[in-house]
């Protein structure tokens, strides 16, 4: 068998997996969901046929998007993820004993993924989270609720997700963040898409007094490295406790890792607005 998914990460880059086979393929009203079984990545979801998660590459980005601020707030105790639908983001969180609230805007990516994906849909079925199905971007315009921790995990910055990458998006997260409150929201890859990062990072220092720029790899995400953008009313994610890096059963995320995210290649500290 001869099936390959493709994603074009530029008009002259490609990147292609192979497929044994297609599980599953609908359009929902927000974006056409897919789910393969690769040959080598496990089961692979796609949104608009750009790669979400595969079974094998998921831990480096799920713990490095979690685990950075959770261990970064000094004592966190709600957390709310916007996106995210395919659950491996919560499974990270619900490790560190929180109360999660999940806010994703399409109900048929959470069906797939309990169906398809349950090493990373098993959260949903934990009992310290609660799903919110809803546009994140008004969620934080009207909730009175105050979170410690504020994760987003998103598809690209366009449609439903295009507000989620701006100032005023950052202005609402501000005021439902706790005092010590600390937001990460994923910003793509530093090479293909540094004036999304610089631009994210700017506006984070319009509205937070601590900003800062951490990397990881995700083998299958354009470019192999990814940038995550940190706003803090007050914790310095650089300065944090090791103990608190341990026994989260981790395969990527530990204390070394942590500290090596922040350490910056010139390339990247360009793009930083605190470097
Ligand atoms: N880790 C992935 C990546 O970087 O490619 C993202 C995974 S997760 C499947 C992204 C989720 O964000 C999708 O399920 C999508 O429906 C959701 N989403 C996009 N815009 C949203 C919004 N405004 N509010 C809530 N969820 C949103």
């Amino acid at each position: 068998m001869n099936l390959w998914f493709t994603e074009d990460w530029t008009d002259h880059l490609r990147v292609s997996l192979r497929i044994r086979e297609v599980l599953h393929r609908e359009k929902s009203p927000y974006q056409e969901i897919c789910v393969y079984e690769t040959a080598d990545f496990g089961r692979l979801l796609t949104l608009d046929d750009i790669i979400q998660v595969t079974e094998r590459d998921e831990f480096f980005y799920h713990e490095m998007l979690a685990h950075v601020p959770l261990v970064a707030h000094p004592s966190p105790r709600r957390v709310l993820i916007i996106g995210g639908g395919d659950g491996g983001t919560a499974r990270e969180v619900l490790k560190h004993g929180v109360e999660v609230v999940q806010v994703e805007i399409d109900e048929r990516v959470v069906e797939a993924a309990r169906r398809f994906l349950p090493t990373m849909a098993r959260s949903y079925d934990h009992p310290s989270l609660r799903l919110v199905i809803g546009d994140g971007i008004e969620y934080v315009k009207r909730t009175e609720e105050l979170y410690d921790v504020v994760l987003v995990d998103s598809t690209d910055p366009v449609g439903p997700a295009e507000g989620l990458f701006r100032e005023e998006f950052f202005r609402d997260v501000f005021r439902c963040l706790s005092p010590n409150g600390v937001l990460v929201l994923q910003t793509e890859s530093p090479l293909f898409s540094s004036s999304l990062v610089r631009g994210v990072q700017e506006a984070l220092a319009r509205v937070f007094p601590v900003v800062r720029l951490y990397w990881g790899p995700v083998v299958t995400y354009p470019g192999g490295i990814w940038s995550y953008s940190l706003g803090s009313r007050g914790p310095d994610p650089r300065e944090f406790d090791p103990a608190r890096t341990r026994g989260l059963g981790t395969r990527y995320y530990s204390e070394e890792t942590h500290r090596a995210a922040f350490a910056l290649p010139p390339f990247l500290r360009e793009l930083a607005a605190q470097p």
